[in-house]
């Protein structure tokens, strides 16, 4: 009995053990000040116990040589669409089912993971195919990035997230919920998101490029409507995703309370000076616009949606300059599902032209995006006691922001995803 005893405290002790791992880089990116160090990293149930130097001595820990990389915070994206086959665009995309969709939506999310992106917020899913994909991911059945997901994205009739390519007669109502057309019926919204799994709520206070017959300058919702859902949302304790491009659109919505504006196209001076005194985040996309010119007609981008694009993309470049000059809270949001799953990293050279500096526009996509998604005490840095969200590159990525574009190691809750030799495969 007493050798039973002993041969069980050595196997909990084995197994314990199995569960730490040591990373041994080159250096680390602390993303707080840009300083580049030398020191290990121990890892122990998928939380960073301990950084510094010679923490393998008399251990039999894994110890995984990194010597060739620099390591850094796993990646946020604020926008992103993981949900769908993002080949299908215009008339194409209404014969998707959404069982199909959820399907690509696993392709999407795994590229997405071994991109280096271990956070994402989905905006924007018919039928809580995102809530499915979430969970899937969480219940370890398919890889992916941890997920915070809205559901149905809220929409007046006739706006950005209704379905506007129908005619009258195939118009069919299947009672979509996410119609909203009133104040009580944007709560009813709010409410039957959250009952379905929703971690956030989206709504849609302008027209939008990819969308028919919308005017990216119009403002959708009323000011009443707009608090509703604020209103609603904050007290589940919800967060609040407001997409708007126009001027009028960002402002009576950060005046509603949300907590970011995506897009954020037409912010002037005025929307600028409000997004600070509140405290709102901007989630500008400034990469997509190329590809929608350049990619967008082989595509089957409709031309009314290239036609829009073509005046936005510019005037948002300009207006994340002047936001970014002003002291903004900028997060990294990409709108990854117009182009393809993980090519979100393409959009850092975009923001260091410009105006932020490397630094800046990493914090952006850590320390920035885990505020605004609130859990910035435990993820979004390379600290002890912080999640093992770990990524590396080939350099220090202050020096060369492309070495993001091609991460060589991938790490989530302390499991890795991807090692240099599975990248070369
Ligand atoms: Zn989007």
């Amino acid at each position: 009995m007493k050798n039973l005893i002993f041969n069980f405290s050595l196997f909990i002790c084995l197994s314990l053990s199995s569960n730490e791992l040591i990373l041994s880089p080159k250096n680390i990116l602390d993303v707080n000040n840009g300083e580049i160090y030398t020191a290990d990293i121990l890892i122990k149930d998928g939380v960073i116990k301990k950084i510094g130097k010679n923490l393998s001595s008399n251990t039999n820990i894994e110890v995984i040589n990194l010597r060739n990389m620099t390591l850094i915070p796993g990646l946020m994206d604020a926008h992103v669409h993981l949900i769908g086959n993002n080949e299908l665009n215009g008339y194409e995309s209404l014969a998707e089912s959404t069982q199909m969709a959820t399907l690509y939506g696993v392709k999407n999310a795994k590229n997405t993971l071994m991109a280096g992106f271990t956070t994402v917020r989905n905006v924007g899913a018919g039928e809580f195919a995102d809530v499915a994909l979430r969970d899937a991911i969480n219940n370890g059945i398919i890889d992916g990035p941890n997920m915070f997901v809205s559901g149905p994205a809220l929409s007046i009739t006739g706006g950005h997230g209704d379905n506007n390519l129908l005619p009258y007669s195939h118009n069919h109502d299947h009672g979509d919920h996410y119609i909203v057309d009133s104040p009580w019926e944007a709560r009813k919204a709010v409410r039957l998101n959250r009952k379905f799994g929703a971690d956030l709520i989206k709504f849609t206070a302008t027209g939008g490029v990819m969308s028919k017959n919308t005017d990216v300058n119009a403002r959708q919702f009323t000011s009443q409507e707009m608090i509703s859902i604020v209103d609603e949302a904050h007290s589940h304790g919800m967060k609040v995703a407001a997409h708007a491009h126009g001027l009028e659109g960002i402002i009576t919505a950060i005046k509603a309370g949300v907590d970011s504006i995506e897009h954020a196209s037409y912010i002037n001076e005025e929307g600028i000076k409000l997004a600070i005194e509140n405290g709102t985040y901007l989630s500008m996309d400034i990469y997509v616009s190329d590809y929608i010119l350049g990619e967008g007609a082989k595509k089957g981008i409709l031309e009314e949606s290239l036609a829009k694009e073509r005046i936005v993309g510019k005037i948002q470049r300009e207006n994340f300059k002047l936001a970014q000059s002003k002291g903004v809270l900028m997060v990294f949001g990409t709108d990854a599902g117009i182009f393809n799953h993980g090519d979100n990293a393409k959009q850092f050279k975009y923001m260091v032209r410009w105006g932020m500096t490397s630094l800046e526009a990493i914090q952006a996509a850590t320390i920035n995006t885990a505020k605004l998604f609130g859990i910035e005490e435990r993820v979004g840095k390379i600290e002890e006691g912080y999640q093992a969200d770990i990524v590396g590159v080939s350099a220090n990525p202050l020096d060369d922001i492309s070495v993001l574009e091609s991460t060589l190691f991938v790490m989530k809750k302390g499991k890795v995803y991807k090692k240099y030799s599975d990248s070369l495969k």
